[in-house]
């Protein structure tokens, strides 16, 4: 088996191969552009050495060695040579990219011998040992697993006693002090020398490169994306290319359209004299693209025109690597540019424009999850005029947010624990920071330029970023920082405008964003080719309205109970619960009549004629209920009976398992006056809605939690009656429909039985992924993080519908119920409804719709878009 390819083996198209990296620098390979040559040790070989337990096999060994050997004829070099020696790079580059999570080490094969060979043969003996500490330093850190900043010290260290300020200040001489005093770090650190061995040292970066697969960034990076685990990385092996030799060389980046609003010029950032890494670490403050035209108009038009040309080539956006060396061109890497969403948008509007791309094409350019980003808040103008800025960085990334300033990740994350909005402060971020960056609402850095890590994580995440605010000083001791002579503490709040880069002092509060322009035509082209509908949950008018406002082509689940905890009704609500005679609880319940009819009639009313499926009451009836003494005591005083009596009531409420409990139409087995008395009120609703602005509603009553069709029998003959009565009395004509939830597992697989009385089945996933699995929702969260951690889920259930198990339930009850009533509705209106591999398995199952949260309607709009393309 073959498990290494050259660069001019491959291509774009062997990607779960040759990793993303490798499989670009084939491709660019292919079409002639100027990249260094170099092989690719394949995925393959990563999941075979793990197979393996951890060691590199001799076949593999000799397999590298021999391109290696290619590689030496190719350059005129020789690996470790003392007179001219190769140098490559060892590239981390898996399939799917996952930038910063890696390792990569540069100017491997220097050792003491080889570096003179290099001093001499290129006549800089700077630049020789410049290449040789950072290739200890990258090979002490990735390989041998030592700390960076132990590094870091020494070199600061030097260049204080020299008294300079940039590492390119320092000279030849102090570089190989540099270099002893590193060697040094590693014999101390590991007991052993630097390895001088060329061949042994790139069979451990490869090792290490596999290793960091498995390294716990790498994992925590591929949880939150949805990488799976099996996937292995490549390893790219690439002859160097040195942009440190001097002020005719020099390293950048760029993208081919801006990545924070996708306009269409070259976007970027370069160093001079300086390597790799040193661009995106933020070390030194990069030049902005456009200086390189005057600084070297040659390489910068031929670059220019090679990232024109990679666009069209991949028609897309590339985010490109590029080094120069003594004045001539490489290029590195290209890859998919990561974009904010607002820019996902107006790229892909402006690319079918442009011709580039067809519109399907367009809609699958964009990850539906994504568009929360631009569902969320702005600042408010007005408390915006207001505010006061106290400093201006980067605007890495866009959104607006306010929150406590904390100066670790791990501090926000335990702020974030407890609900707290935290705003991570750092100088700079590192990938170790990952997870205080998921549970920050914003990100400031106090340097760093555009594509440092800190943006480049921010845009992926859709985090509101303010990148390289220079005049911010962080003393991370203190907890504190200073802009001027102003000082703000940990716990303060400050705003974050990641559009301007500007930030404030204080909370400055935010509002609902516009979605007109690109997104509007955006989502307009995802209409034209989705086939299910998306509803909303709603359970106000106010709700409602809003979930207009995106888009909602109806309502497939309003929760009636949200409606009974409001301020005035829970009373009502509480005297029904404790009436100890039906002629007391419909006394309660008449008080309850006309507020909740006055709530349908207003949902029906924003609504236009657009369904509204209403569900009956669900939760069990202590839920509403105080439980604390105190609390017990008050209410009785209120309600003028004994504190006993609640007491009672509340007692006998007690169950040991409530969501397996008295709820759902197990109530109205028990108390038929609950459901008689809210379908009263929606049939109301809809007559006096007919009546007052000929309004026709066709009010979908949905019963909950229904397992057997008897119990929907008994329920149904009570409702009917209610309904037929008010319907007669009122000389009103009303269409109706009754249905039921597929939430219990039983349900499902008598769904054929159910179809008889039931109009339509809406899936209840949330309960029946709890019934399914017996895991209660409410207490899972502890146990599914470490199914997740120890790869016994693949994906939180509740998330994202097990499509093996709760999805075979629903495909047989669709199965079922269509064979009794062809015509029967089918939705889903469990939290699965907004989450986009879920609507593209509703989508597969030939539901008529999901119905998700108000802020979801358009992610869910664009996955059943893209689940039809
Ligand atoms: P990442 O995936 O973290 O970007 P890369 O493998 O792309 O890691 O490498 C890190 C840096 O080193 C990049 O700036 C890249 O351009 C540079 N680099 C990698 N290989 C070479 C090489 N052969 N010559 C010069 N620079 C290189
Ligand atoms: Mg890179
Ligand atoms: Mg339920």
């Amino acid at each position: 088996k073959k498990f290494v390819y050259d660069f001019n083996e491959g291509s774009k198209e062997l990607k779960p191969l040759l990793g993303g990296k490798g499989a670009n620098l084939a491709e660019m390979t292919k079409i002639g552009l100027p990249v260094p040559s170099g092989f690719t040790v394949t995925t393959e070989a990563c999941n075979e050495y793990y197979k393996k337990e951890s060691v590199l096999w001799d076949e593999l060994k000799e397999e590298i060695f021999q391109h290696l050997g290619l590689l030496e004829k190719e350059s005129g070099k020789k690996f470790g040579d003392i007179k001219n020696p190769l140098l490559v790079s060892v590239r981390s580059g898996a399939v799917i990219s996952m930038p910063g999570m890696m390792d990569t080490i540069l100017n491997l094969g220097l050792n003491d011998e080889s570096v003179v060979g290099l001093a001499k043969i290129t006549n800089n003996e700077r630049f020789a040992y410049d290449s040789y500490r950072r290739f200890i330093q990258m090979f002490g850190d990735v390989v041998l697993q030592i700390s960076k900043y132990k590094f870091d010290h020494m070199l600061e260290k030097i260049k204080q006693q020299r008294q300079v300020e940039q590492d390119t200040d320092l000279t030849a001489e102090d570089l190989k002090n540099l270099v002893i005093e590193y060697k040094k770090v590693i014999e101390k650190e590991t007991r052993q020398v630097f390895p001088q061995d060329v061949k042994e040292q790139l069979l451990m970066a490869i090792e290490a490169v596999f290793k960091s697969w498995n390294n716990p960034r790498a994992k925590v990076y591929r949880r939150i994306n949805d990488i799976p685990d099996h996937l292995g990385t490549a390893v790219n092996i690439q002859m160097m290319v040195f942009g440190n030799m001097g002020e005719t060389s020099g390293t950048g980046v760029a993208f081919t359209r801006n990545p924070s609003n996708g306009e269409k010029k070259l976007f970027g950032e370069f160093l001079m004299n300086a390597q790799g890494e040193d661009v995106v670490a933020g070390i030194r403050t990069p030049q902005e693209i456009q200086a390189l035209n005057s600084r070297m108009p040659d390489a910068y038009n031929q670059f220019v025109e090679l990232t024109d040309l990679l666009e069209r080539h991949y028609k897309d956006m590339q985010d490109i690597e590029f080094t120069i060396e003594g004045g001539k061109l490489f290029i590195l890497q290209t890859r998919n540019g990561k974009r904010t969403t607002h820019a996902a948008i107006n790229i892909a509007v402006d690319m079918v424009e442009e011709g580039l791309i067809s519109k399907k094409e367009a809609i699958m350019r964009v990850e539906p999850q994504q568009l929360d980003q631009l569902l969320h808040p702005t600042f408010n103008e007005e408390e915006l005029t207001k505010a006061e800025v106290i400093t201006k960085g980067l605007p890495a990334s866009s959104g607006a947010s306010y929150g406590k300033i904390y100066f670790t990740p791990e501090d926000v994350v335990k702020i974030n624990s407890t609900g707290e909005r935290a705003i991570l402060v750092r100088h700079e971020t590192s990938p170790e920071d990952i997870e205080g960056m998921v549970a920050s609402v914003g990100i400031l850095t106090a340097r760093g330029g555009m594509t440092s890590h800190a943006a480049v994580v921010a845009r992926g995440m859709g985090k509101c970023c303010v990148a390289g605010a220079g005049e911010v000083r962080i003393n991370e001791a203190n907890k504190t920082f200073t802009v001027g002579n102003r000082v703000f503490k940990e716990g303060d709040y400050i705003s974050l405008n990641g559009n301007t880069g500007e930030v404030y002092s204080g909370k400055v509060g935010t509002q609902n964003p516009q979605l007109t322009g690109n997104f509007q035509t955006f989502m307009g082209w995802a209409d034209q080719y989705r086939r299910l509908k998306v509803r909303t949950n709603a359970d106000t008018p106010r709700d409602t309205r809003q979930a207009l406002e995106f888009g909602a082509e109806g309502i497939g689940l309003c929760r009636t109970e949200h409606m009974f905890f409001d301020d005035t009704r829970i009373p009502v609500v509480r005297q029904m619960i404790i009436s100890r005679t039906i002629e007391q609880r419909k006394k309660a319940l008449d008080k309850l009549l006309p507020m909740q009819r006055q709530d349908f009639k207003e949902i029906f009313e924003a609504m236009g004629e657009k369904p509204v499926t209403v569900r009956l009451l669900d939760p069990p009836l202590h839920e509403f209920l105080p439980h604390e003494e105190e609390d017990i005591r008050s209410l009785a005083k209120s309600m003028e009976v004994s504190y006993q009596q609640i007491k009672e009531v509340v007692n006998d409420l007690k169950e040991f398992n409530p969501m397996l409990g008295h709820r759902g139409c197990r109530l109205a087995v028990t108390y038929p006056e609950i459901y008689q008395m809210q379908v009263q009120a929606i049939i109301e609703a809809a007559v006096e809605l007919k009546k007052e602005k000929a309004i026709e509603i066709i009010p979908e009553i949905m019963v909950p939690l229904i397992g057997e069709v008897k119990e929907l029998q008994y329920i149904k003959d009570i409702i009917l009656k209610t309904i037929e009565e008010i319907i007669e009395k009122s000389g009103v004509e009303i269409k109706y429909l009754i249905g039921t939830m597929i939430e219990v597992p039983r349900a499902a697989i008598t769904a054929d039985e159910i179809a008889k009385e039931a109009e339509f089945f809406s899936f209840g996933t949330n309960d029946l992924t709890q019934m399914t699995y017996g895991f209660s929702r409410d207490d899972a969260g502890v146990f599914i993080k470490e199914y997740l951690e120890k790869n016994i889920l693949e994906k939180d259930p509740f998330q994202r519908i097990d499509r093996n198990g709760v999805g075979k339930l629903m495909e047989i009850a669709v199965e079922l119920g269509k064979k009794i009533r062809p015509d029967i509705k089918l939705g889903i209106c469990g939290e699965h409804g907004g989450e986009p591999n879920s609507v593209e398995f509703c989508h597969l199952l030939n539901l008529d719709y999901v119905s998700c949260s108000p802020f979801r309607v358009p992610i869910a709009k664009l996955a059943a878009a893209q689940a039809a393309i």
